[in-house]
């Protein structure tokens, strides 16, 4: 019989790292006490955003912070009861946004970025889901025109960094997407990204790949991972899994399975909102996000969603009802015509660590205990090079990526 590999968490990540292994002709198991894809990766914008490839801890998020903070529609917002368990984090995120820390973060996002397109692409073939992903680009709109020449030196700068990026005036934007309200002063148009058909429908047919490849799913929660001399033994609530090789890809809840086995991640969840009008077709072809607003506005195959915030208030509070009415203002600014159909809301937990990279590696002292977690804003778009990257490890080979700046131990040991 062959030796199995458990994935702990049946997110994107999980379910993306799980289909690679298995193509692999590996055995695998996943664990997730939910059905799969019930996590951030359930409601998210959709969109392949290969072209963000700065992280957020950077020199003018810091510089905007204040002001992020204290705008009445919350694009950021800390919650009260919340604020000294965050505090460490910010500190640490503080720290990461230094010129040089940004910089060379720029260069390692860049790296993964360089091959997202491809890799995602790939997996969706290999799963025979080729339709599910569409490159029809997306738009960052600007609606003050105070901004624009700070949007014009940020073609440059993703020019510089080969991001195909182009600055679209008015009339330019207009003629693209003429749904858009015209008070639109110009846009920043990104034509090699794309989106998702859904991003939910994305987990359903890796999930199915799954099954079809007869890979087994539990329903438990893992808490600890224990290495003996027999193998690793993953201790759920529910049961006791042994495994040859482990998996941590449990998204905003892995940072107490990766301190069971001795690493330390500071790991934080960014909470974001959605709110989608089922069945409703505003007739873009293209996600279209806000400079200014903080949100994006995704087509979906049978619905229009925006999606914004970044809120931190942990994994247990509830959610903040006024974001919903804040987005339904939002949209109705950007697509003044758009119906008011029957609406879904929904909040999910971006897991994030303090420098804004993922943790993509392997255990120091056991390479057979791999993590996969932290991938924050990004882990839609960045889910099929990451399971390219755990299928190198998994084999033992070489990664066509240097990953030592996503390395788990770079935060220290518990
Ligand atoms: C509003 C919003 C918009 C976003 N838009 C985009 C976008 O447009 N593009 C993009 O690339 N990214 C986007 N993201 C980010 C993206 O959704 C996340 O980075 C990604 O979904 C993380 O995937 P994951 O598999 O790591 O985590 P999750 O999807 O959260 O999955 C984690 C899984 O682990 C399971 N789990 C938890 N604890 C345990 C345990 N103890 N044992 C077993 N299983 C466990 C959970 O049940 C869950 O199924 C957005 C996020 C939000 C919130």
């Amino acid at each position: 019989m062959k030796k199995e590999t458990v994935v702990i968490g049946a997110g994107i990540i999980g379910l993306a790292c799980a289909a690679r292994l298995t193509l692999s002709g590996f055995r695998v198991r996943l664990i997730d006490p939910n059905s799969p894809g019930q996590g951030a990766s359930f409601g998210n914008a959709g969109h392949i955003a290969t072209e963000q490839i700065e992280p957020l801890a950077s020199p003018d998020t810091l510089k905007k912070l204040w002001s992020y903070l204290r705008d009445p529609d919350k694009p950021l917002r800390i919650r009260r009861p919340y604020f000294f368990q965050a505090l460490p984090w910010l500190l640490r995120f503080a720290w990461a946004c230094r010129p040089e820390r940004y910089a060379s973060g720029v260069e390692q996002l860049k790296l993964l970025q360089s091959a997202a397109w491809i890799e995602l692409e790939r997996l969706f073939k290999l799963i025979g889901s080729p339709c599910l992903l569409h490159q029809n680009g997306n738009l960052l709109l600007i609606e003050n025109a105070k901004n624009q020449p700070h949007a014009i030196q940020h073609v440059n700068f993703l020019n510089k960094h080969h991001v195909d990026a182009q600055w679209l005036c008015h009339r330019m934007v207009l003629k693209l997407t003429p749904m858009l309200n015209s008070h639109i002063t110009g846009a920043i148009h990104f034509p090699k990204t794309g989106h998702v058909s859904d991003p939910y429908t994305v987990c359903q047919a890796l999930h199915q790949f799954l099954l079809d490849k007869n890979v087994g799913m539990v329903r438990a929660t893992a808490q600890a991972i224990r290495a003996t001399s027999e193998g690793l033994y993953i201790d759920c609530r529910e049961t006791r899994i042994k495994a040859h090789k482990v998996v941590i890809c449990a998204g905003a809840w892995s940072a107490k399975l990766a301190a069971s086995t001795g690493i330390y991640a500071p790991l934080e969840t960014e909470r974001g909102y959605h709110l989608n009008l089922n069945g409703y077709q505003s007739g873009l072809h293209l996600p279209v996000a806000s400079y200014e607003r903080k949100v994006i506005i995704s087509p979906l195959h049978n619905a229009t969603r925006i999606t914004g915030g970044v809120e931190f208030g942990g994994l247990e509070l509830p959610e903040d009802q006024s974001k919903y009415g804040i987005l339904s203002k939002h949209l109705k600014c950007i697509l003044p015509d758009c119906d008011h159909h029957t609406q879904t809301r929904w909040m999910g937990f971006r897991p994030s660590l303090p420098d804004h990279l993922p943790i993509i590696g392997q255990h120091p002292a056991n390479p057979n205990i791999l993590f996969a977690f932290g991938h924050q804003h990004l882990g839609l778009t960045l889910s099929g090079i990451t399971a390219t990257l755990i299928d190198y490890l998994h084999k033992g080979a070489l990664t066509p990526i240097n990953l030592y700046p996503f390395r788990p131990e770079r935060f220290g040991t518990v």
